[in-house]
């Protein structure tokens, strides 16, 4: 794995097919795609990579890491939005007082903030297990911040037995396709649409093969939040004894965390590298035709 890239703001491609379906676009042409989703603070684009139907999809997967699961990291990080107005200015909270639950809007300052995460083994595939829909190890991990003084303004309770409560709600298939998404896209545009074949990948991100669990996994244990980069996606050659497989990490909010613990970091296996592929993803250094085209 080589050090990350910075690629805020650079835009790659055009690719000119889609690289979900292949299709070129027909009549409504081809949109661009996020490297990393906006929402989550992504600002490097894939240029006419998508279809209108395959943008449909792979935009709800955005959409579901930014509304759900990292919700509360992205307000307390203050991070873009495509409606600024809409920011809230308070966050709903359930406090339980005395054993009797009560719901407060809190100040954002105030708001005690929940990041619930999916954690897995590695990619079934990495395991030599078959093709499947089910994760074979699965838990969750809760991050939370929540300072005593902070409640009380929220409450007024000054003493009692408080409970800060967080309902855990994930979709595991719905989280894992959203990123290999992010995988793939920071793939394509970093080696290009066509350097590797993404058997099984297109369609498990497109929802039309069940078997997520086959080609995403993660990593958790004792990993330290990155003092650098708020996302890190790296990439390189997963290697069996019969063959070599492009694979990559994406460890969302890279930084936040608490000392001893950072966020997981995600595994995506992609698919079978074209040949002068292997030696860049070894390296783990950009091609020499490093398809830069920001401005
Ligand atoms: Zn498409």
């Amino acid at each position: 794995m080589g050090a990350p890239l910075n690629i805020q703001g650079r835009k790659y491609g055009p690719v000119g097919r889609c690289i979900y379906c292949g299709s070129d676009g027909g009549a409504d042409g081809l949109g661009d795609e996020h490297i990393i989703p906006f929402a989550l603070g992504g600002r490097a684009i894939l240029q006419d990579a998508s279809c209108r139907a395959c943008e449909a999809e792979t935009s709800y997967l955005d959409g579901y890491l930014a509304r759900n699961s990292y919700y509360d990291l992205r307000v307390h990080n203050n991070i873009q939005s495509r409606r600024p107005k809409e920011r809230p200015k308070k966050l709903p909270t359930i406090i339980s007082i005395e054993g009797e639950d009560r719901r407060f809007e809190a100040d954002i300052a105030d708001h005690p903030h929940f990041v619930h995460l999916p954690v897995w083994g590695p990619p079934g595939l990495m395991q030599r297990l078959s093709p499947s829909p089910h994760f074979s190890e699965s838990r969750h991990v809760s991050f939370h911040a929540i300072e005593p003084i902070k409640i009380q303004r929220i409450t007024g309770e000054k003493e009692g037995i408080v409970e800060v409560k967080s309902e855990v709600k994930i979709n595991e298939a719905t989280f894992a396709r959203a990123i290999a998404k992010i995988a793939y896209c920071n793939v394509v545009a970093h080696f290009g649409f066509g350097s590797f074949w993404p058997v099984l990948l297109t369609d498990v991100i497109l929802g039309k093969n069940p078997n997520v669990a086959f080609l995403v996994g993660s990593q958790f244990e004792k990993i330290r939040p990155s003092a650098s980069a708020q996302h890190r996606v790296e990439y390189g050659i997963y290697r069996d004894k019969n063959f070599a497989l492009v694979y990559s990490t994406v460890w969302l909010f890279a930084s936040s965390g608490t000392r001893d613990q950072g966020m997981p970091i995600y595994e995506v296996i992609l698919g079978i590298p074209r040949d002068d592929l292997i030696p860049y993803l070894e390296g783990g250094a950009p091609r020499p035709d490093y398809p830069d085209q920001s401005k």
